[in-house]
């Protein structure tokens, strides 16, 4: 007997949105559920007071595919914003990336011969560092004591909440030093926010397809799996399969967000700061990615934690024993046919959005 739909997609964020709104118009019958009370997983956002805000962390649009950014284009229209963060550390204000303007403000050097002369300078006392066993040597010996100390250090430790001599070495393989005064942070030819914020982009990818959110897939496994002849899944891998090889560790975020009755706050999208006594990491503020002018303003502090049971997922581990665990998830999934796993959480890998577009775009071809 034939079932009710082609694809059950468990995920209603921008992977299990893409799949299924191709999959849709190749005339296949979708279903898609998610946990969360709305559609979008982590790039949702919603309007407090006229801004759109990013309720799981500032998300910006960035890619080099002119096929991926047609495509987003083609379902709401992007604006020109361009991702210029600051760092915040001890009462002063460096830009980012590392470029001609942070050499000026760290150092008052003026001209990129005086920039990279300074810079091999401060690595000059790490030459003796021939192998680095860990982030902070090879932060040191990449970019001198300054960098390191004032915008690297604090905020790395923030991150990943360990000492920076306990991160593997790997985690920077390089410094990307800019020596031209140009603080767009991407380096990508297409970047932009959705006018009106991402949840648009998703409702016009889920329009008219069957949708049901607050709906967890492991509460009702066996009647879902009954409904539809292929699964696509987006959540998390080693809860699909009962943790029966162990948990992949995650580093999760808390957010504080405030409606100030000020107009402006920060007078930017993104402030880091890169001090460890300061608990968190950065401030959002979030009418700055639409050129917002409200009377009000809407800002978030990120603070990063341990991931535990009830937390929010957001950046992968990326250690030996975390990727050994995922081999044999992914060993294991091979013998599900009508289960495909995709997106950041089934892949267990940090993705931007255009590299999902792209991946779901070619899971649709071949599932
Ligand atoms: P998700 O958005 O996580 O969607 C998965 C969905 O599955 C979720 O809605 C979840 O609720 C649902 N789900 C999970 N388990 C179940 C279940 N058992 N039953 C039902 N539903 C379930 N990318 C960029 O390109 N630019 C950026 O600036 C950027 N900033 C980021 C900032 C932060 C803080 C983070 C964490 C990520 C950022 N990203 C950014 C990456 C971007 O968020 C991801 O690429 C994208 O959201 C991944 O989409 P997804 O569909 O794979 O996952």
């Amino acid at each position: 007997m034939s079932k009710k739909y082609d694809y059950l997609i468990v995920g209603a964020g921008l992977y299990g949105s893409v799949f299924a709104h191709e999959a849709t118009k190749k005339g296949k019958r979708c279903f898609v559920i998610d946990k969360r009370s709305h559609i979008g997983g982590n790039i949702y956002t919603e309007n407090i007071e006229g801004i759109n805000v990013h309720k799981y962390g500032a998300h910006i649009f960035h890619t080099n595919n002119k096929e991926i950014w047609d495509y987003v284009n083609s379902f709401v229209e992007f604006n020109h914003f361009r991702n210029s963060p600051l760092a915040y550390y001890k009462g002063k204000l460096y830009n980012l990336p590392f470029n001609m303007n942070t050499f000026y403000q760290l150092w008052g050097v003026k001209t990129p011969i005086e920039a990279k002369a300074k810079i091999e300078e401060q690595r000059a006392m790490f030459k003796h560092i021939k192998f680095p066993k860990n982030l902070e040597e090879q932060a040191l010996v990449l970019g001198g004591k300054d960098i390191y100390k004032k915008l690297i250090k604090g905020y790395t430790e923030k991150q990943w909440g360990r000492s920076a001599k306990n991160i593997p070495a790997f985690i920077i393989r390089r410094l990307p030093f800019r020596f031209t005064f140009d603080n767009n942070y991407f380096n990508d030819i297409y970047q932009g926010i959705p006018k009106g914020g991402y949840t648009i982009l998703i409702k016009k990818l889920l329009e008219g397809i069957d949708v049901k959110t607050n709906l967890n897939f492991f509460d009702e496994r066996n009647n879902l799996e009954k409904l539809a002849d292929k699964i696509v899944f987006t959540g998390k891998i080693d809860e699909f399969f009962d943790y029966r090889f162990g948990k992949l560790e995650y580093r999760s975020l808390h957010f504080e967000s405030e409606l100030l009755d000020i107009d402006n706050y920060q007078g930017n999208a993104v402030v880091n700061y890169t001090d460890k006594r300061v608990p968190y990491t950065r401030i959002i503020e979030h009418k700055h990615f639409e050129f917002g002018t409200q009377d009000k303003t809407y800002i978030t502090k990120e603070y990063p934690h341990e991931f535990s049971k009830d937390d929010e997922p957001y950046y992968p581990v990326n250690d030996e024993k975390n990727q050994h665990i995922l081999k044999k998830y992914n060993e294991l999934a091979k013998q599900y046919n009508n289960v495909h796993f995709g997106g950041r959480l089934a892949e267990y890998k940090y993705y931007d959005m255009h590299n999902v577009i792209e991946n779901a775009l070619k899971t649709v071809k071949y599932f």
